[in-house]
């Protein structure tokens, strides 16, 4: 079972999981590392301190929780990093001090608002809310190094009134290209996120087309993720996953230690 590189707890507010819990499952499925990745979203009038970690608690916790499980489980510490532009400076001097295996930078408010509601939507076409999306995170990776890999894009069509129905790789190709030539000139990764499959769009974010430009652009970096908020979700269709990742192309995983890319055959 390969790890699992983006794994929530109750350090998260939308997860009642304990860590301990978390881990015991991954271990369960035959897994030799995974990551925990709670949110720590800064800079939203929306959200206020909800999604805030408190990394002098967080981190020495997990530290214990890794020499906890050494011998059996490598547990890697990273966090799910809400990527904002005008917080850019606190991002970028924060990830200077925090100590962590991995960070996932990932877009959950667009103009102070998170597209899991409704409000974001109202008064735009689905199209363009979506492309407002794509928009919006082009410029937020150009801007920004704070991470190691970009979580779930298109993920915004889980939430859109018809989903991923009108949505594909195609329609949204101006947008979608640069924000992929971006990650490569930059040198992040890409996340896989199997949660699409979770929420019934039939394919893991971003989808397999997008996936396959990624590598035929030369993108070879690419991160596996669950998103779990509870164990069931854990490893969530990665056998299914690891079949569309070579079928596009993929030879290797990324896991990160201490910000650092490692390869796992696939
Ligand atoms: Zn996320
Ligand atoms: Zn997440």
């Amino acid at each position: 079972m390969f790890p699992d590189t983006h794994i929530h707890t109750n350090f998260s507010k939308d997860s009642q999981a304990a860590p301990y819990t978390q881990v015991d499952r991954c271990l369960l499925l035959g897994m030799k590392e995974l990551c925990i990745t709670d949110h720590h979203d800064y800079g939203s009038d929306l959200a206020g301190d909800a999604f805030l970690l408190d990394f002098d608690t967080y981190l020495p916790y997990m530290r214990r929780l890794r020499q906890t499980y050494e011998g059996r489980i490598q547990v890697n510490i990273g966090v799910e990093l809400g990527l904002q532009l005008h917080i850019r400076d606190y991002l970028e001097k924060l990830v200077q001090n925090i100590e962590v295996d991995f960070i996932i930078g990932s877009c959950h408010f667009i103009d102070n608002m998170d597209p899991y509601f409704p409000e974001y939507f109202e008064g735009k076409s689905e199209r363009e809310a979506y492309e407002h999306y794509f928009d919006v995170t082009l410029k937020r990776i150009l801007n920004l190094n704070c991470f190691d890999s970009f979580g779930h894009l298109d993920y915004i069509v889980r939430y859109g009134p018809h989903t991923n129905i009108n949505y594909s790789y195609a329609a949204y190709q101006d947008y979608i290209d640069p924000i992929l030539k971006a990650l490569i000139e930059k040198g992040k990764a890409l996340e896989c996120n199997t949660a699409g499959f979770k929420y019934n769009l039939g394919h893991p974010n971003p989808s397999e087309d997008i996936l396959k430009r990624y590598r035929e652009m030369g993108g070879d970096l690419i991160t596996l993720g669950s998103d779990a908020h509870a164990p069931e979700y854990i490893g969530y269709d990665f056998e299914k996953t690891r079949n569309i990742l070579t079928d596009c192309g993929f030879r290797y995983l990324t896991v990160y230690h201490q910000r650092k890319p490692d390869f796992i055959p696939l």
